[in-house]
């Protein structure tokens, strides 16, 4: 299996635009041991031609450009049969309207995600003005599927969605939603060696680690989990005021190098890393802290093979 990660960054990029807080005033300065990031944005294949996409960032139509795997191969053409979204947040799917360019895709999401997408926003509608287009597919918790392109062709790549949340972006009119908000994604494919099966967690998103989760993580070849903010309480402490990181629905760092110490991973990286989280700076003690456990720091264009 092929991942790439062609951004790790959360919502706002790093730096982000309107921000000057130590991280993005010295990276602007040229003055920062770290580097900037675009959204978070992966790509994953099983055969290295045909591309799936896990969410859709803001940032896609510079990240498809910076990645010579994801260019078309003919006149109208692209390797991305698809998106998988694990949330309905903009950083989730204001890529999807980067992608109406008439090239038929498949849409993976749950149906409250679907309803909100194609039902309260029409921009939506964009992705379906000829046919074939977008193919919307519902996803179901916990339920393992087959990645098909806008075709029907099978991709070799298996995904599973672990709702975890029913927390909705604030944009969402609908009330009585599922708890169907954020997911957890799991990808499988064979791996190069005959017979084996790898398997990739991706929570960029996650507000507690319970163990039915701990469990379905143990065992994964590759984990990228939530690296959002270090400490419950970092935007309160550079801003002044604002939510602490449970409250915006993400485990903080900290929290989540202590929970999944004993799990068995094979490699695991955080990503969705905001601008204010102080292992962005790879001379912070944060830095080396993560390091020093066993974990990276996802930066963008990773490649990783399996
Ligand atoms: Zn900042």
């Amino acid at each position: 299996m092929h991942l790439r990660i062609l951004g790790s960054a959360a919502g706002g990029r790093f730096p982000q635009w309107n921000c000057a807080c130590g991280n993005c005033d010295f990276v602007r300065q040229n003055k920062f041991r770290g580097k900037p990031r675009t959204q978070a944005q992966l790509a994953l294949s099983s055969d290295g031609s045909r591309w799936f996409l896990a969410g859709a960032s803001p940032d896609l139509a510079f990240q498809i450009e910076a990645t010579p795997e994801l260019h078309p191969r003919a006149l109208r053409d692209s390797p991305i049969a698809g998106v998988v979204l694990a949330s309905a947040d903009l950083d989730d799917v204001l890529g999807l309207l980067l992608l109406r360019e008439l090239q038929p895709l498949r849409v993976y999401a749950a149906a409250s995600i679907l309803q909100i997408l194609r039902e309260e926003n029409s921009m939506f509608a964009m992705l379906n003005r000829v046919e074939p287009q977008v193919a919307w597919n519902l996803m179901s918790d916990s339920v393992p599927f087959p990645l098909f392109d806008a075709q029907g062709a099978d991709l070799d790549l298996c995904c599973e969605a672990v709702f975890l949340s029913g927390r909705y972006p604030r944009y969402v009119r609908s009330s009585g939603l599922a708890p169907e908000a954020t997911a957890a994604l799991f990808f499988e494919a064979d791996s190069s060696q005959a017979g084996s099966k790898k398997r990739i967690a991706y929570a960029p998103a996650i507000e507690k680690l319970g163990d039915p989760l701990l469990s379905k993580i143990d065992g994964c070849d590759v984990l990228l989990l939530d690296g959002t903010f270090w400490s419950d309480d970092e935007l309160i402490r550079v801003q002044g005021s604002g939510e602490t990181a449970h409250q915006m629905g993400h485990i903080p760092v900290e929290e989540s190098l202590r929970l999944l110490k004993n799990v068995r991973v094979g490699r695991r990286l955080y990503i969705h890393i905001n601008n204010t989280n102080p292992i962005l700076n790879e001379a912070s003690p944060e830095h080396r802290a993560v390091l020093d456990a066993g974990w990276e720091v996802a930066e963008d264009n990773w490649h990783l093979e399996l």
